[in-house]
């Protein structure tokens, strides 16, 4: 099997004619001519659902898949460990496309209730008004028997949960939804294409957000559907063209450049994350941690059993101080920068209330807490920016913008 980098380090190889291009050209196409009726491709549900074996093999309408698309979606399905991916134009839009090709009136889905915030609108405020009916279940259930009905038909996990990183026990619940012949769904998201392997853990269909760690330094939105099972796969493709979501392929083109430094960038911030975690550890203004390899961490025993490394992302909370305490550490910040968006070069952080979208369980997390990406920066000055804005001002330094 080729590496992990090797393969990062191939995702723009591109056939022209008998020879090979190392950087993914963009074929903008909406329309595709044929030089005689015989060869006009027929638009049905198979021709929808198709991927090509090439990626010229299924080129008839540039909305369904151009040789740009067709070539990224096969790097980005070999990446992740599977056959075939649908893409789509943002992680939202191919969970969206994955779920209500997958659901429809009268089912049941069991959903984790530490999922992303976006997934939980989609949730709420479209699939359970269209029938469907939800049960949330706490991250750390691992026999989902109980939460089982005749109709369940999916269950959907992200693990580790959304800001606080709670690992789930991926091969238990699939192998309980496999015997109830329900179809398991995993946002793999946070493992980046690089630590986890969603279907030699039982997943069926793994959901991405490439617009973190693959192509965020593209600054570009996309996401994907990938999935070993060649049925699962055409209901969800057809269901993308139903929905219309049409990938650009300048943002294919853009993203396979970010995607061939994928590994390396990962490696180098594994490093940065083990760093600032030991350079935290014990820090007098802290409550809590947030971290999947720190020993007190739910599911921390799952990810050293299933995980092959991290990402860079950290949560943290504080020793009892008041939001407008927190917000005014968060300003002292200089070399980590305030925004969303992570999985790119800069470092980041955010705010958000413990248990703000948790509906039947609870963090340990309290109060006011930060979610930090940990950028492409030494890992050295991130841990001194941390210090100085988390011991907050001092009568000796008092606070200055730069
Ligand atoms: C960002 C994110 C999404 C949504 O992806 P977009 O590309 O922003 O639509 C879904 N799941 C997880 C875990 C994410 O981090």
């Amino acid at each position: 099997m080729t590496h992990k980098a090797h393969r990062a380090a191939q995702a723009g190889l591109f056939p022209v004619g008998n020879v090979e291009i190392p950087v993914l050209p963009t074929i903008h196409a909406t329309t595709v001519l044929f030089p005689d009726t015989r060869a006009l491709a027929p638009l049905d549900r198979d021709s929808l659902s198709r991927s090509g074996g090439s990626p010229y093999d299924n080129f008839y309408y540039g909305g369904v898949g151009t040789p740009t698309t067709e070539a990224f979606s096969r790097t980005v399905a070999g990446l992740e460990g599977g056959t075939h991916a649908v893409l789509a134009p943002s992680g939202q839009s191919a969970l969206v496309a994955t779920l209500s090709a997958l659901l429809k009136q009268g089912d049941h889905v069991l959903i984790v209730d530490t999922v992303t915030y976006t997934t939980r609108w989609y949730i709420d405020q479209c699939l359970a008004p269209s029938g469907v009916t939800v049960t949330y279940y706490p991250p750390e259930v691992t026999d989902i028997g109980p939460y089982l009905r005749p109709n369940t038909r999916v269950v959907f996990m992200e693990s580790p949960g959304s800001l606080t990183f709670e690992v789930q026990d991926v091969p238990a619940i699939c192998r309980t939804a496999r015997h109830h012949k329900a179809v398991t769904v995993l946002d793999n998201t946070w493992a980046a294409s690089h630590c986890f392997e969603p279907f030699s853990h039982g997943a069926d269909i793994s959901v991405l957000s490439l617009t973190k760690y693959h192509a965020a330094p593209a600054g570009v939105s996309l996401g994907a559907v990938v999935t070993r099972d060649e049925g699962l796969h055409g209901t969800i493709k057809n269901q993308a063209a139903l929905l219309g979501l049409h990938v650009c392929p300048e943002a294919c083109s853009r993203a396979a450049l970010a995607l061939a430094t994928l590994e390396l960038r990962l490696r180098h911030q594994e490093k940065t994350v083990r760093h600032v975690l030991e350079g935290l550890a014990g820090h007098p203004a802290l409550h809590a941690l947030f971290h999947p390899s720190l020993p007190d961490a739910l599911g921390h025993e799952q990810w050293r059993r299933d995980f092959t490394g991290t990402n860079s992302l950290l949560s943290l909370s504080f020793q009892g101080l008041d939001r407008a305490t927190v917000l005014a550490r968060v300003d002292r910040f200089r070399v980590i920068r305030i925004g969303y968006g992570w999985g790119g070069n800069l470092s980041l952080v955010t705010v958000f209330e413990a248990n703000e979208w948790r509906t039947v369980s609870r963090t340990q997390a309290r109060g006011t807490c930060l979610r930090i990406y940990l950028g492409l920066e030494e890992p050295a000055e991130l841990l001194a920016d941390l210090r100085q804005a988390l011991e907050g001002p001092t009568r000796d330094a008092p606070r200055t913008h730069p």
